[in-house]
């Protein structure tokens, strides 16, 4: 229904006003700015937020009165494990990952606690770092436990025993992650790897994507191949090549593409020993 008793907008004089150039310029201005403004706030508001953290948590196996294996010249697993955890910790936070150490000193940690201090971090990436004197290259290991059954009724907490269950299929993927970086290595700078499941604290207690990395001579007959599998060179070509593995698991996780090459394992026998 139309009102006859409301005036039409504007009338009179105030149309005469609204009619003047230079007002309408004004109100022209008022708008513009109004616009410009509204779309920069909504720029704002659009803009993605900086990426989140992408958490790894590395547990250097064994230390304080726990030396674990030892190794050629003296040198014990607990030291080895924790100089290749520092590499990679430096490694991995110069390309913007998150870092949690379980232990970054010669501390005797139960694996509760490690277990604790992991599942704490709400990690992508949690890898246990073993060192040993027999075998060849690098072993992987996964989890025993069979996958969690998914339609089973929702529990309120996880057993710890079993928390690895939960994550055992990505655990596997990250394995293979960490495989095929090994693999890229050619040449003189090839290091076998082998995989293999295994019942190994804390890993069973770990709700992230875990995989047990055991670092062994490339042949633990050979005394020279025994002395140079902790050799400083060892670690880094072993910590270059777990860091680019967590790379490609950062992009393949995020979807965000992989920019820096810089650690690829496909360029690493160019020029010769990296
Ligand atoms: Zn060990």
């Amino acid at each position: 229904m139309h009102s006859t008793n409301l005036p039409p907008y504007p009338t009179g004089a105030a149309r005469n006003f609204f009619r003047r150039p230079f007002v309408f310029f004004c109100w022209s201005y008022v708008l513009l700015l109004a616009f410009l403004f509204s779309s920069q706030i909504l720029h704002t508001q659009t803009r993605p937020s900086p990426a989140a953290a992408f958490v790894v948590v590395l547990d250097p196996a064994h230390g304080g009165a726990d030396s674990g294996a030892h190794l050629s010249d003296g040198a014990t697993e607990k030291d080895v494990t924790l100089a290749l955890a520092n590499r990679l910790r430096n490694l991995l936070e110069e390309r913007g990952f998150t870092v949690i150490m379980t232990r970054n000193s010669d501390a005797d940690l139960s694996d509760t606690q490690r277990a604790a201090l992991a599942n704490r971090a709400h990690a992508q990436a949690c890898l246990l770092l073993h060192a040993t004197s027999s075998g060849s290259g690098i072993h992987l290991f996964n989890s025993s436990l069979a996958p969690a059954d998914a339609t089973a009724p929702h529990r309120s907490f996880t057993p710890w025993e079993t928390a690895q269950a939960g994550s055992i299929t990505r655990s596997i993927a990250l394995a293979a992650e960490i495989n095929a970086a090994f693999s890229a290595l050619t040449g003189r700078n090839a290091i076998p790897v082998t995989l293999g499941r295994t019942y190994l604290r804390p890993m069973d207690s770990l709700t992230c994507a875990a995989v047990a990395v055991e670092v062994a001579p490339l042949n633990a007959k050979d005394p020279h191949d025994r002395k140079e599998a902790d050799s400083p060179d060892s670690i880094d070509r072993v910590a270059r090549t777990l860091a680019w593995s967590l790379q490609q698991w950062r992009s393949h996780s995020t979807g965000a593409p992989q920019m820096d090459d810089s650690l690829n394992p496909a360029h690493a026998d160019a020029g010769g020993k990296r």
